[in-house]
């Protein structure tokens, strides 16, 4: 890996968001951004701490007082300014983003689309859910929890702001705001975005610093009601037992294993396009990839010979250009950790079909890994197992319809998974018996009023459509 070298425009923040104006930061730790595709410094950010998160807290405290009592048409019409100031920077949103982690130009795209778009779900998301229901003597009433952290994964950092902040917005909640750390740059585009909505000031704070320090304090604060998160498993462990201290209420989205069931009648042709755009989403660093292909033990050879074949557009290399499909990763901590699983597949047995260790040809410079396809990969084994959050796909065969569905769901993961087949009633049937919060059928595809989230350690809750605002909602009985 070349040494880290100066670029000539180095952006540097050292503002948070704090009660409707950019304030600079009471933390003075500054963290380096580096750009995947080269190594190069391209900012430098500088961090929040405890006090900067407390006083984004109390902002957001003092606007709940007038906030949560605002009108479903009040939150109509800030979801619209939110939706209106948003959309007029998705050019600049989508190059930040590919410029900051590497995202390839399609999928950063899209990414930045669905945010925008989640002020408008919510919005009609809204309008469809009664907040006041009324029988014999009794009034039910859907209250705002109160103050919500809203804290994000780097990988989707823009859609997870957009669809927390939508869906806290619609509930009548005011938010503080703990973006990745490593998502600095977007980060401000988006912010700079939010401002010009012209909500009331401290309805949505906007802090950037690590999790140890922004985020924990916002899971230990007493005036903090609620924590929406995206992430590992790992922090969503500690958010959970932390956030009981104070009884909070938690919405956690994490990681996943997921399962792409390739039924014998599928036409290879349409299927495996399918099944290695799911594995190879986001250059593989996408909580749904579906990175366990199974297949029916008879038709190995002939799917093998058509991964050969489809692996040929999955061309890897600088995300801005369009044809790309898998770019660099985050960060060399990342380059490394698909490294030690690659090899860890090769110790344990499996055998490369595609890809393998090092940097591709051509690409030593930044974090580039190899798309790596496996065949001979038993379920049992660490790289079918542990999410590994790259661009590497297992494929595992099975004998019959029963066992494709044992293995599917042998995993402590049930996020997303897949079925791809001719017949649709067997598709169906194949589905209903996956424990995963969402299971597409014969392609990737999304409906922002389905809820998003899942079963097991993939997480607690679900965002999207009335799930999502239903999730920063108390109910509150009146009986006279
Ligand atoms: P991460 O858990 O390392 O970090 C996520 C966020 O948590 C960051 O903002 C980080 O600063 C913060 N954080 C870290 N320690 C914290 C603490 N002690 N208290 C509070 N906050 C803390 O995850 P990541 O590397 O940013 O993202 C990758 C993971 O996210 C993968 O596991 C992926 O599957 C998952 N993910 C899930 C979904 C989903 O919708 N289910 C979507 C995208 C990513």
């Amino acid at each position: 890996m070349k040494a880290i070298m100066k670029s000539e425009k180095i952006k540097t923040i050292t503002t948070h968001y704090i009660d409707g104006a950019f304030v600079e930061s009471h933390g003075r730790e500054v963290m380096d951004v580096i750009k995947p595709t080269n190594g190069q410094l391209i900012g430098r950010v500088m961090l929040g701490d405890e006090e900067d998160t407390r006083r984004a807290i109390a902002a957001a405290k003092r606007a709940f007082a007038s906030f949560g009592r605002t009108t479903k048409d009040e939150r109509s019409r800030y979801l619209r300014q939110l939706h209106m100031a948003v959309s007029a920077r998705i050019d600049e949103l989508t190059a930040v983003m590919i410029e900051e982690y590497g995202g390839v130009a399609r999928f950063a795209r899209l990414i930045v689309e669905s945010g925008v778009n989640a002020f408008a779900a919510a919005e009609s998301a809204l309008q469809e859910l009664p907040l006041t229901q009324s029988w014999g003597k009794t009034t039910v009433t859907l209250e705002p929890v109160g103050v919500a952290g809203l804290i994000t994964a780097w990988n989707a950092n823009a859609l997870f702001i957009c669809l927390k902040l939508a869906s806290a917005v619609a509930a009548g909640c005011t938010v503080v705001i703990k973006p990745s750390e490593m998502s600095p740059l977007q980060t401000r585009v988006m912010v700079e975005a939010l401002n010009a909505a012209e909500l009331p000031k401290g309805v949505f704070n906007v802090v950037t610093g690590l999790g140890t320090v922004v985020g924990a304090e916002l899971v230990r604060n007493p005036d903090v009601a609620k924590i929406s998160f995206t992430g590992s498993v790992a922090v969503g462990e500690a958010i959970m037992r932390d956030a009981a201290t104070t009884m909070k209420r938690v919405t956690l989205e994490l990681g996943g294993k997921s399962p792409t069931i390739l039924l014998d009648d599928a036409a290879l042709d349409k299927a495996i396009p399918v099944a290695l755009s799911l594995a190879f989403l986001n250059s593989g660093q996408a909580c749904a990839a579906g990175t366990r292909l199974l297949v029916p033990r008879s038709g190995l050879d002939e799917v093998k010979r058509a991964i050969l074949d489809e692996m040929r557009a999955f061309r890897v290399g600088d995300p801005t250009d369009p044809n790309i499909m898998v770019g660099p990763m985050v960060s060399q901590k990342q380059y490394e950790r698909i490294e030690s699983y690659i090899r860890k597949g090769i110790e344990e047995g499996a055998e490369v079909l595609v890809g393998g260790e090092g940097h591709p040809e051509g690409l030593e410079a930044g974090y580039f890994v190899k798309p790596t396809v496996f065949v001979n990969v038993k379920n049992e084994m660490t790289i079918a197992q542990e999410e590994i959050f790259g661009p590497v796909l297992s494929v595992i065969t099975y004998e019959s319809e029963d066992e494709a569905i044992r293995i599917a769901n042998d995993s402590k993961y049930g996020l997303h998974s897949a079925v791809l087949g001719t017949d649709i009633q067997r598709a169906r049937r194949v589905a209903s018996h996956l424990q995963a919060g969402r299971v597409v059928i014969n392609n990737m595809t999304d409906d922002p009023q389905a809820p998003w989230g899942g079963f097991k350690y993939s997480g607690v809750g679900r965002e999207y459509g009335k799930y999502g605002i239903e999730a920063f909602l108390e109910p509150k009985a009146i009986l006279e």
